[in-house]
């Protein structure tokens, strides 16, 4: 069953792709899959739909869930990272206080390698960040907000 709801990520993910109008292709060469495989996923040819349906459960989760399943059934960190920057459509931004330390702690756990340290301060790519809160829960200074950003462009507390 995992296999099949790896497969149900991955036409997602073709889904999202074709509709920014990638050729068959160029959206093989970026879940690297075979364009074969790719043509089948679009055209709805060997994947059960139940499979689908479970992959659309998963990106329907909290952005944390999302994440950590989809790591555990891709066993690969940078598949991970491209299967949740496909089919994650909410936004996020990040604040870090002032209390911050430097310690890189928020570097170390996040999956999307979103953080890193500039002059020993964190600092959070709102293009990577996937709002999953990982690094906000785990920072020990507490210096770390997620924003999800609503669709009119203001924020909102995760
Ligand atoms: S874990 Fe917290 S204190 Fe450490 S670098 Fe990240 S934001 Fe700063
Ligand atoms: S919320 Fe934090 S840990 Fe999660 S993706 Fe964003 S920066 Fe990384």
């Amino acid at each position: 069953m995992p296999k099949h709801i790896v497969s149900g990520l991955k036409y997602l993910a073709s889904i999202e792709l074709k509709k920014k109008g990638l050729t068959q292709q160029k959206i093989a060469d970026e879940l690297e899959i075979d364009r074969s495989t790719v043509s089948h996923y679009l055209n709805g040819r060997n994947l059960s739909w139940n499979s689908i349906d479970v992959a659309k459960t998963m990106t329907q989760l909290c952005p944390k869930d999302f994440l950590i399943l989809t790591n555990v059934l891709f066993k690969n960190t940078k598949k991970t990272q491209k299967i949740i920057s496909i089919c994650q459509k909410k936004e996020f931004e990040a604040e870090i206080l002032d209390s911050c330390i430097g310690c890189g702690l928020c570097v170390d756990l996040c999956l999307m390698e979103a953080v890193s340290l500039e002059s020993l301060k964190a600092n959070i790519s709102s293009i990577e960040c996937c709002g999953c809160l990982i690094c906000q829960e785990g920072c020990p200074t507490s210096s770390i907000r997620i924003l999800e950003v609503n669709n009119d462009r203001e924020y909102q507390r995760s």
